[in-house]
This record gives structure tokens, C-alpha cells and sequence, in this order.
């Protein structure tokens, strides 16, 4: 074998070579075609190859591709803070602009920290995140995460942030079903602050929808009304993480959208210059901020890349692009359709267990019994299972940790917002094939 250079995530995987993307294709140097089904990472949101992203990436490229964050602002980035602050749930949010949604969230957290240390109540320095969750691979954010294999080798390294159960009513963590529990996932959060002290906690840090560490999750009607209160009444800020259903992804601008709720700061990657360059951005409302604006007049934290002008004027014609061709609506519509083609997949397959999801963030849960819900043994591998075959199709889906705390598998189905009804149902045959090959073989 050739020596390589380059470090790949998994390195017996045969990574191909790709040329180039066009829509939700993407061509290898052997000319295969792959249905991007995942949107890369669930981020290239508008499909590959836009005209239009290239256009604007070369005018700003004309004028300036980069200035100093502490010398310089740049008209792209003023623009987007305020587009973005228009934009979101309640309106009125500052921005930082950083370079991956693992900075946007760790962002996030220190600026609630120092919100509180702004108003002199120093001990206000925990957050509190739910088992299942994924916020980031960074030290800050993985402390915050509950992904169980990210976190296992850093464990002595990472912050022990207290963890809360997460509202995943397809296997309750407390046994118990909706809406006969009453929210008892919310209460949670009640118990575990008054067991620590809310004067220890800075924050509750949440996605709306679980990504990677569920699959899609979707709370059940009233969680976050009442996670909110409850974050209200213990004078603790609610921060969003909408790295993966932020910008338009679930059939809304934001996934908070769907629940009516305002948080108090927000997480922005992936989708915000869907993948067109690295861009990544904090959210902070004006009431989080004011404190900050009077004490040490800004934000301690930084970065070089920070409000790159280049990922600022990509951001904003994303923005643009999205507007245009109306793709809010489209993730709503396609959405529909897609979910409505897997459930009916899953009727004919007994390994699918659970079809969930908002918009284009869809996900299937793989079980070996159905009636019982049992997940496969860890061994089997069946999420690599899928994902491998269906790559060999030319089939790309995304791995999520699937059962309570990943000990089950599942798949994140989450294609570009352009995606046409066609391609969808190209995408549903590749898909069904795949899930009918790996049933064959796992269960004989
Ligand atoms: N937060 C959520 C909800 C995510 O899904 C991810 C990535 O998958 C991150 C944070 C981390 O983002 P990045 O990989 O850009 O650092």
C-alpha cells in the first residue's frame, strides 16, 4: 500500500476520490454516482454545485476574502448578524461567528457563563445537557454532550456537567408513555437543579430535534413550553443548539420554530453556508448580552477565522438561495413525502422500528424484534451494515446512535432541501433494497 497522508475517520474504509458534485449527486474520479441522502453531515442544505454560492463566493473573493476580527468588520458579516437576527425566533440576537457548530456551542456556553459573571453571581458556572445529546467534539463541547462513544476516551479530561433524560417517548428512559407522564423528561431538569443549586448552573444546553445521538428525535407536544418555565423559574438561560435543525433544515427557519419557544442563545453550523464553506455562528438575545455590553464591553472568545468576510458573503447568499426557491416550504413538503414513503417501507420491513422526524431531518431506528423493541447486539455493526451497503449502491445515509444512550441503531435520512419527488423515490428504492439486504443477512 501507498503511504497516505492524510488522517481519514475510519481507516480500513476505502474512501473514493470525489470530482465533483452537482444537485444532490456527487461524482467520484470513476464516475460513479452517489444520491447524497445525508446531505454530507446534514449540512450541504441547497445541494451541490449552486451557481449562485460560486458567483457570490467570487465577488467577495474580488474585494477581500479576510480581515482581522479585532482590526476590521466587513459589510458581509454586519449583514448576516442582522439577517440572522431578523430571522430568528423573537429577534433581537447578537452574533458571533465562529467556524464549526463544536465552537458555535462551546461559544455559547462561555458566553452564558459570562452573563452570569457579568451580574457578579460567579458560581453560575455549570450547564446541564441531556444524555443522548451531541453538541461538539471540542473539550467544551463534548463536556456537554452526551454521546456516549465520542465522550468514552476524553472522560478524565472532560467537565462532569450534570445530564438530564431525554424526551424520547419511543423508548422512555422512565418507562413511561405520553401524555399519561405529564412531561416527567421536564420535570427532570426541575429535580436535577434543585438537587445541584441553580445557583451552580449557568444553562440548559438541548437540541431541538436529537440528531446524531437519537435519530431525530422529536419531544413530545409541551416539553420545551415547559422546560422553559422551568429554566425561567430558576433564572438558568436556555440555549438551543441548532447546528443540525437550524436554517430551514426541519421545514422552519429554526427547529425552535415548532415548539414556539424563544431561547435565550442559539447554535448555528452546518446549514448556514451548507457546506459551501466553514461558517458557524452563537446567537446571543440582547437580555443575555447586556450585561456583557456594560461590564467588559464584549465577549472573551475568539477565533482568526472569526466573521470571515468569505463564509459571511456565502452565508448570506445561502440565506438568499433558500428565500428564492422557497425551500422552507420545500423541506416541509418533501419532508411529508419522504416520511410518508419510509413509513410505508417500514410496513413491509420488520427491522424498521420506528420511522420519526420534522422536515428533511428523518431517521429510521432498526430493531430485531419489533413487538418487544429489542435493538440488535452492539457487535453486529448494523448501522455500518446499512451505511456500507447503501454506500456501495451509491446511497449516502447518516449514522445516529440509535436505542437509550446509542446502544441501538439507527440511520439519519436527511437529503438537500432541493431534492425533487423523483429522486426522492430513487432514493426510497435504493434505501429499501439496502434495509431488505442487511435484514437478509443479520437475520438469516
Ligand atoms: N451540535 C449538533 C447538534 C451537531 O449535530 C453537531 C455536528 O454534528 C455539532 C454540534 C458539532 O458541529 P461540528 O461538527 O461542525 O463541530
Amino acid at each position: 500500500m501507498e503511504r497516505e497522508h492524510l488522517i481519514k475517520p475510519v481507516l480500513d474504509h476505502y474512501y473514493p476520490t470525489i470530482e465533483y458534485g452537482k444537485g444532490v449527486f456527487l461524482y467520484d474520479d470513476q464516475g460513479k454516482a452517489y444520491l447524497d441522502a445525508s446531505s454530507g453531515a446534514v449540512t450541504v442544505s441547497i445541494g451541490h454545485g449552486a451557481q449562485e454560492i460560486i458567483d457570490a463566493m467570487l465577488e467577495q473573493a474580488n474585494k477581500v476574502s479576510f480581515v482581522y476580527r479585532s482590526q476590521f468588520t466587513s459589510e458581509p458579516a454586519e449583514k448576516l448578524a442582522k439577517k440572522l437576527s431578523d430571522l430568528a425566533p423573537g429577534h433581537d440576537y447578537w452574533a458571533f461567528f465562529v467556524n464549526s457548530g463544536s465552537e458555535a456551542t462551546e461559544t455559547a456556553m462561555k458566553v452564558a457563563i459570562q452573563h452570569w459573571q457579568e451580574k457578579g453571581r460567579l458560581g453560575k458556572n455549570r450547564v446541564i445537557s441531556r444524555r443522548m445529546s451531541y453538541h461538539g467534539i471540542t473539550m467544551g463541547a463534548l463536556s456537554m454532550s452526551g454521546h456516549v462513544l465520542r465522550r468514552r476516551r476524553f472522560i478524565p479530561l472532560l467537565e462532569d456537567f450534570p445530564v438530564v433524560v431525554p424526551p424520547y417517548c419511543y423508548r422512555c428512559p422512565l418507562n413511561k408513555t405520553y401524555p399519561e407522564c405529564k412531561l416527567a423528561c421536564a420535570d427532570d431538569l426541575d429535580t436535577a437543579i434543585k438537587r445541584i443549586g441553580a445557583e451552580h448552573i449557568a444553562a440548559f444546553i438541548a437540541e431541538p430535534i436529537i440528531g446524531a445521538a437519537g435519530g431525530a428525535v422529536v419531544p413530545p407536544e409541551g416539553y420545551y413550553k415547559k422546560i422553559k418555565e422551568i429554566c425561567e423559574r430558576h433564572e438558568i438561560l436556555f440555549i438551543a443548539d441548532e447546528v443540525m435543525t437550524g436554517i430551514a433544515r426541519t421545514g422552519a427557519m429554526f427547529g425552535m420554530e415548532h415548539f414556539d419557544v424563544e431561547p435565550d442563545l442559539m447554535a448555528l453550523g452546518k446549514g448556514m453556508s451548507a457546506g459551501y464553506t466553514p461558517m458557524a455562528a452563537a446567537l446571543v438575545k440582547d437580555h443575555v448580552m447586556e450585561p456583557i455590553l456594560q461590564g467588559s464591553k464584549s465577549i472573551m472568545s475568539g477565533h482568526t477565522y472569526s466573521a470571515n468576510p468569505q463564509s459571511a458573503a456565502v452565508s448570506l447568499a445561502v440565506l438568499d438561495y433558500i428565500d428564492k426557491h422557497q425551500l422552507v416550504l420545500a423541506a416541509e413538503e418533501k419532508g411529508s413525502y419522504l416520511l410518508a414513503r419510509l413509513r410505508q417501507m417500514a410496513e413491509q420491513i420488520e427491522m424498521i422500528g420506528d420511522v420519526r422526524g420534522i422536515g428533511l431531518l428523518l431517521a429510521m431506528e432498526f430493531v430485531s424484534d419489533r413487538s418487544n423493541k429489542l435493538t440488535f447486539p452492539p457487535g453486529l455493526g448494523v448501522t455500518s451494515r446499512v451505511i456500507e451497503r447503501a454506500f456501495q449502491k451509491g446511497l449516502l445515509v447518516y449514522p445516529a446512535a440509535g436505542g437509550v444512550d446509542g446502544a441501538g441503531d439507527a440511520i439519519i435520512v436527511a437529503p438537500p432541501l432541493t431534492i425533487t419527488e423523483e429522486e426522492i423515490d430513487l432514493l426510497v428504492s435504493m434505501l429499501e433494497e439496502t434495509v431488505r439486504e442487511v435484514m437478509q443477512e443479520v437475520t438469516g
